[in-house]
């Protein structure tokens, strides 16, 4: 598996083909290719000169298949150079542009393809030769630019102006090659080149065979990357046509074709690996990007969360602090002020203030998931404080409370100020149930043992309770059925009781509306 940043990001390097470090399962499917190319170079081997006679659709459908596999090839090669800017892909994306250029002229002077033409067999011999020797010196570039790279790269911006550039200087190296070949027929004294050829094709194939035989050592030595793997049977494949092809020494018997064959399928090969290997990079990265915009969605949720709770906690402490100026300002409005009134406004609203700054340490400490500000708490006394908070509230709503507190409850271990919140988000909710009822508004808290260890608090209501569609999805962040509603209450009880090792439920109650009851751990400790 390729190295993963810290993001979970791909790095490119590290996913390209030809810088990615070869497997040993690679390595081995490498190795049996490579075998099975020299078993089947031995198999052809007795049979090299056995006559076959002339397959006119061969040299067409050979160039043309050669054509198209090495275009890919070398567009794929391109495409890892633009990534990686290294001299190396850039010479052997290169030498396969050029071996899929050169198959033009190359089929279009095969002399017995046109029936009358003027090519001689020394133009197409040449123009064998020079398209094998092209195709080895763009592997022996490879094979020695490679060390080089880590250091000398392209600087990103001439990418493309080197891509044009490498791509016409191919085709103007084609073109004067092909007018050489081609005038060759005509002037051959004028073209020493093509009379040396002539003269010694033996000596040529030798030294075509010598030269092919330097970039497989060279690539051997420095074997580190799939790509460098691949290029050696592609290598390999044109090594064994060229041995064919100079043992038999002549043409239509079947090492002349099996040597084509055997070079056509290595390069079929290491496409192949390219085009597999590029669909698995795409995917890879297809995946990368999706985990990373998950990623940052979730962290933006976090966020619309975090904000969205902060605004739902204060907006109780503020909103009492605004009713309790508007009752100051009216007791004091009146032709005799009522200071008695004033004072205890003026109380609530320095109690309001004081919550809303405990408010925000204890959202802090909630996001920190720290457990500093636990304390050994009664929650009889906790509920006591509650109902105190809110009494204005309950009076205005005209709701009547009816308590249930066993004094002998074991104390919990918890967080004041979290705790108190719980309790103030479901007589909140509870309230607000009951805000459209016909019948009797009746709060009842209810605090008590729970086997074995535990304490357990209800907060039932008479309200129409929660219709059994939505119930399961009442305590998820941001749901609600309210207007105005904000959908974080129950979601922040849940993980504040969570965070205290207790669990949160609701239950339809005997008559109707519905209970919350929540269980924390006594704390039991000496
Ligand atoms: P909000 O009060 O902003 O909608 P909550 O998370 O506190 O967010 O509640 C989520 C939903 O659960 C409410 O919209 C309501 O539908 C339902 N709910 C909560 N408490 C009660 C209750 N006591 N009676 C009926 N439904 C309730």
């Amino acid at each position: 598996m390729p190295a993963r940043g810290a993001t979970g990001a791909l790095n490119e390097q590290q996913v390209l083909l030809a810088a990615l470090p070869p497997s040993v399962s690679q390595k081995r499917i490498v190795l049996a290719v490579v075998l099975v190319l020299l078993a089947a170079f031995c198999a052809t081997l007795p049979f090299a000169t056995v006559p076959v006679g002339y397959v006119r659709e061969f040299i067409p459908a050979y160039a043309t298949a050669m054509f198209v596999i090495s275009s890919i090839t070398s567009a794929l090669l391109f495409v890892q150079f633009s990534v990686v800017q290294s001299r190396a892909l850039l010479a052997i994306a290169v030498g396969y542009l050029f071996s899929a250029v050169m198959t033009v002229p190359w089929a279009l002077t095969f002399p017995d393809l046109f029936g009358e033409t003027d090519m001689t067999s020394t133009t197409w011999g040449l123009l064998s030769r020079l398209w094998h020797l092209g195709f080895t010196l763009s592997f022996i570039g490879y094979a020695l630019l490679k060390d080089d790279d880590a250091t000398q790269r392209w600087p990103r911006r001439s990418v493309s102006f080197v891509l044009l550039l490498s791509a016409a200087a191919v085709l103007a190296v084609l073109d004067n090659i092909a007018w050489l070949a081609t005038t060759s027929g005509s002037m051959p004294s004028a073209l020493p080149v093509s009379m040396l050829f002539e003269r010694s094709q033996t000596y040529w194939n030798g030294v075509l065979l010598l030269l092919t035989l330097l970039p497989l050592a060279l690539l051997w030595s420095k074997r580190r990357s799939v790509l460098d793997l691949w290029l050696i049977v592609a290598i390999c494949g044109l090594l064994i046509e060229l041995c064919l092809i100079s043992l038999v020494g002549r043409r239509y018997v079947v090492g002349w074709y099996a040597g084509r064959a055997y070079f056509l399928i290595s390069s079929t090969l290491v496409l192949a690996v390219l085009l597999s290997e590029t669909a698995l990079l795409y995917a890879r990265l297809a995946r990368s990007v999706v985990a990373q915009s998950r990623e940052r969605e979730a962290r933006l949720m976090t966020m619309d969360v975090l904000s969205a709770s902060i605004a739902h906690e204060m907006n109780q402490p503020l909103a009492s602090i605004v009713t309790s100026t508007d009752a100051a300002s009216r007791w004091l409005g009146r032709p005799t002020p009522d200071v008695e009134e004033v004072k205890a406004a003026l109380k609530q609203i320095r109690n309001s203030a004081y919550r809303a700054r405990d408010l925000i340490g204890s959202i802090r400490a909630m996001v920190k998931r720290d457990g500093q500000n636990r304390t050994r708490l009664d929650l009889n006394e906790l509920v006591r404080e509650v109902l105190a908070l809110l009494g204005r509230d309950l009076q205005r709503n005209r709701i009547s409370v009816e308590l249930e507190l066993d004094e002998g409850v074991p104390p919990v271990k918890g967080d004041r100020i979290q705790l108190q919140q719980v309790l103030v988000n479901l007589i909140t909710n509870a309230m607000e149930a009951m805000a459209e009822n016909k019948r009797p508004r009746i709060l009842r808290i209810k605090c008590a043992t729970h086997d074995p260890n535990g304490v357990t608090v209800s907060v039932a209501d008479t309200g129409p309770g929660i219709d059994p569609a939505v119930a399961n999805r009442i305590f998820n962040p941001l749901f609600t059925t309210k207007s105005s509603g904000m959908g974080l209450g129950l979601a922040i009880c849940r993980s504040i009781i969570e965070g205290h090792d207790g669990r949160l439920s609701v239950s339809p109650g005997a008559e109707g509306g519905s209970v919350f009851q929540f269980v924390l751990p006594a704390d039991i400790a000496p």
